[in-house]
């Protein structure tokens, strides 16, 4: 029967409509119902509108290391004729065509990198390979 509930106190069947148990006399009224409950706790649970992470292109992931803009610089100025700044900052396709150039061109070609070292300093390479945005 829809109109029943099930009694608390003594498990009895009784009207839904009831205060009191007609069994057990016990407080019935104002009882919320267990799936009530659940859905109350469950809106606890959620997260609140915008709360969740909203990827867009440029955002950092969450526990994402930001590469150091400096250090990627200076690793470029030093060793860049290794493409070691770009591969830190995994451009790992132009990591390998400034070693591959600094090879062919026995060393002339090493001026690309260093240029590229001066760049990533000034802020003219402003994310990763990753589209993550580099920190000073
Ligand atoms: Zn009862």
């Amino acid at each position: 029967m829809e109109n029943e509930m099930k009694c608390p106190q003594c498990g009895a069947m009784i009207d839904a409509k009831s205060i009191h148990c007609r069994f057990c006399g016990a407080k019935v009224a104002g009882q919320v119902p267990p799936q009530q409950q659940y859905q109350q706790q469950y809106q606890q649970q959620a997260p609140p509108p915008g709360a969740g992470y909203n990827p867009t292109p440029n955002a950092v992931p969450p526990g994402y290391e930001r590469k150091s803009k400096l250090v990627a610089g200076i690793l470029q100025l030093v060793f860049g004729y290794l493409g070691v700044g770009r591969f830190y900052l995994g451009y790992h396709n132009i990591a390998v065509a400034q070693l591959l150039v600094s090879i062919f061109t026995c060393g002339i070609g090493t001026i690309w990198p260093i240029i590229d070292g001066i760049m990533i300093i000034t802020g003219s390479v402003p994310a990763d390979g990753n589209g993550v945005p580099l920190k000073e």
